[in-house]
This record gives structure tokens, sequence and C-alpha cells, in this order.
């Protein structure tokens, strides 16, 4: 048992000796520092102090730890019940919520799960479910792309991009998918343009299709790589001309990340028959992915010879966690966001330009609320995280980059504190 409060090193041996971090060996950990506090854009961190967080823990935590909104919301809802089953059962918190969800996005039915993971497991099946409703049983596949990300879980997995994704230690266990090249960035060449629709159609045409899924206008954990809307007009077209499901993967982009509008599918000028949405869902306070679809869809999966979707965890719709999306949608109506984000983006891009000319730079990126330095080599992950937190900022680099997605309470002088520690970071690294 670590002996006190006042002994971080106690407290993270017995880590060290208990505990899987992600993507991480029990055999050969990696370090992990010891947070004691979370504010605002801060995190305290043991021997570190205060730091900003330029991550919000993993791009969830959007207005900020600790904001009154969001506490009230749960402590007031832990008050009333803070957990009760969905399976016949429904409560105010979970309305509310697909009121507020349905009317942003203009789908019609939403699916609430516990993770972003379980969000995408349930798109794939409103994918297949759809095409077995609507007599076409053969279409079990989907079309996913090169450098996508969809989460952990098998199903997930198995639409992620097939080699940073691992599929060949998997091969036995993941059902096998169909891709297609990452979508051209806004430099492409139109014969790349082309030769990239041309695959898409060769792939969406082989008559086991269920569906398409894909990162609108940002791959995020496959590459932080961006790409143009006439991309996403293009899988809309191609679903349309087949039938299948166009499944939009928000669980990155949606609340505002790539600034303009609350979702890249809005931005885009493109609407998807399916929405999974997740990580800032509940401003980074609880867990819960939402997913979302069309009345076509749900009356397709109903006409299925199930019924039904098959699908029903032990914590969905959790009320804290709903309750808490509410009023983390609250505070998206107010529209601060908007002028939030568009000073992040202003403020990255001239910290982040000079790094342009740097030899090791391979590329600098930004879109909205979201910074990336690419590298020409992998990252020294440890080398470079020091850096920044000597720097007095907490980045978690991966591959060959160094990113920031930084809370929207962001100032333009924290934003350059930020963009410092990333120059310090890449240096480093
Ligand atoms: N899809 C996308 C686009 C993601 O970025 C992530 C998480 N990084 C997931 C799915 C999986 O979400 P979770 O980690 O909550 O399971």
């Amino acid at each position: 048992m670590p002996a006190s409060p006042l002994d971080p090193a106690t407290w993270l041996a017995t880590d060290r000796e208990l505990l899987w971090h992600p993507y991480t060996s029990l055999v050969a950990p990696t370090p992990t520092r010891l947070v004691t506090g979370a504010d605002g854009v801060r995190l305290e961190l043991a021997g570190y102090g205060w730091v900003l967080d330029a991550m919000s823990s993993w791009w969830s935590v959007i207005h900020g730890y600790r904001h009154p909104a969001l506490t009230r919301a749960l402590s007031e809802q832990a008050d009333d019940f803070a957990h009760v089953m969905f399976g016949g059962l429904t409560h105010r918190p979970a309305i509310r919520l697909a009121e507020q969800l349905t009317s942003l996005t203009g789908l019609d039915h939403v699916f609430l799960a516990d993770s972003g993971s379980v969000g995408v497991e349930v798109a794939l099946k409103m994918a297949r479910q759809y095409q077995r409703g609507t007599a076409r049983p053969e279409r079990t596949r989907l079309l996913a792309f090169e450098g996508g990300y969809h989460g952990d879980t098998l199903g997930c997995m198995s639409v992620t991009d097939p080699v940073g994704g691992m599929h060949a230690i998997w091969a036995d266990a993941l059902p096998t998918q169909r891709f297609a090249p990452r979508p051209p960035g806004p430099e492409a060449t139109e014969p790349e343009v082309t030769d990239w629709a041309e695959a898409v159609r060769r792939e969406a045409a082989a008559g086991d299709v269920a569906g398409i899924i894909v990162e609108p206008l940002l791959q995020g954990a496959g590459g932080m790589w961006t790409y143009p809307a006439e991309r996403l007009e293009l899988l809309r077209r191609v679903a349309d001309e087949h039938e299948l499901v166009l499944i939009f993967d928000e669980i990155a982009t949606g609340f505002g990340r790539l600034g303009g509008e609350l979702f890249a599918a809005q931005l885009a000028g493109v609407q998807p028959d399916v929405m999974c949405l997740g990580k800032a869902l509940t401003g980074g306070t609880l867990t819960m992915s939402a997913v979302l679809c069309t009345r076509r869809v749900a009356a397709g999966i109903g006409a299925s010879e199930a019924g039904v979707l098959m699908h029903g965890p032990t914590f969905m719709g959790n009320p804290l966690a709903c309750a808490v999306a509410s009023a983390n949608l609250d505070l998206l109506a107010t529209g601060q966001w908007r002028s939030q984000v568009a000073s992040i983006g202003a403020a990255l891009e001239s910290g982040l330009a000079p790094l342009r000319d740097h030899p090791r730079v391979a590329a600098v990126r930004v879109s909205g609320a979201v910074g990336v330095v690419q590298l020409d080599h992998p990252v020294d992950v440890l080398a470079a995280t020091e850096a920044a937190l000597a720097a007095g900022v907490w980045l978690r680099p991966f591959r060959d980059l160094v990113y920031a997605m930084p809370p929207y309470p962001c100032t333009p002088e924290v934003i350059g504190t930020i963009t410092s520690a990333m120059a310090a970071a890449a240096e480093a690294g």
C-alpha cells in the first residue's frame, strides 16, 4: 500500500507494479506522471507542478477541468439517481440529450453507448443489419481507409489502418474489410485524386460492401491527416449509387474541434447516414458515445430478421453521463467556442509557422484547434515529453507526430507557450 499522498515515488512504483496504461507493457513499463490536480486548462503533476494540458485529455476536455456548469450537472444528477438500466426504463436526462443531439446533427435517432469504440461497433452493426433488412445479406463488409483509426475493440480494429492496426497479428480474429487509400490531402494533384476516387468506386462496387466508414476531414490517431470536403462529397455520391450506409466517425472531430461548425459533416456540407460521437460529448467528464442515424437506416434495421438493433450495454444511457453531456451542449450553445477555436487556430498557425523551415520537420498542419508538427523521423516519445514538460506543457507525441488539441478556453498567450513547447519537443525528439 502506498505510504501517503505526500509520497509520489511510492505511488508511482505501485502503479508500475500493478497497472497497465494504454499501449504499454508490464514487462518494460514506460514512465507515468502522477496527477495531483486538474483545474481550467492545467494539470498538476507531482514533481513538475502545474503544466498546461495541450491534449485536453485525449481531445475530450474541451471546456477545461472542473468547469462549474459540468460539475453542477453531475452532482445534481448524482443526488437524483446515478444509474438505472435502460432496458424497459428511460429517464429525462437521456430524452433531453437525444433531443439536443438530433436537433444539432439533423439526424433522427440516437443510440447511447459507453465509449467511442463501443459506439463504432454499434455503427458497424447498424450498417450490416440495414443491409439484411433491405434483402442484401451478402453485404457484410465495410469500406474503410488506410490511415484511419476507429477504436480498439476487434470490430473497430478491423476498419482501422491495416498496418497501424497491426492486422497481421490479429488475422484470425478480425473480420475482413475492404480498404481504399487515405483521402488525398489539399495539395494532391488531379491524377492522384482521380486514382483515389477510382479505388473507392472499385471497392464500393464489389457487391459485398454494407457501408463506408470514415473520419470526416481529419484522420486523427491514424496520423493527424487533414483532407478537403470534396473527398466526402465523392463518398456520399458513391454510397448513394450503391445504397451503402455512410458512417462518419466524428468521435475526434465533433463538437467544434475543427472550427466554424460543430461537426465536420456540417463543415463539409455532407450528411452521413450514421454518425458516431464520443470524447468531448460529456466535456471529457465521463465516458459515453452516441450513435445517430437516419429514419431510413432505423427502418431497414427494423425490417431485418432480428427486427431489433442487436446491442444493449449495462451502462447504456447512464444518467450521470447524459446529464453532463446535456450541460456540455448547453455550454456549446452559447457559441463562445467559435471565437475560442478561431483564436486558438490563429495562434497555433503563427506559433508553429517557423517550424515549417526546420530541417527535421516534414510538415506543419493546422486545422481548427488542432496543431500538428510531423517530423521526418519517429519521435523519441520520452525525450519529447520531458522537453515539453520542462517548457510547462503536457504533450503526448506519437509515431512521427508532435501535436496539440488544447481545451477551448486557452488564450493566445497560453497557445504561445504550447507552440514553444511543441518546438522544444520537436527539437528533443
Ligand atoms: N474513433 C475515433 C475517430 C477516435 O479518435 C477514437 C479514440 N481515439 C475512437 C473511435 C475510440 O474511442 P474510445 O477510445 O472512447 O473507445
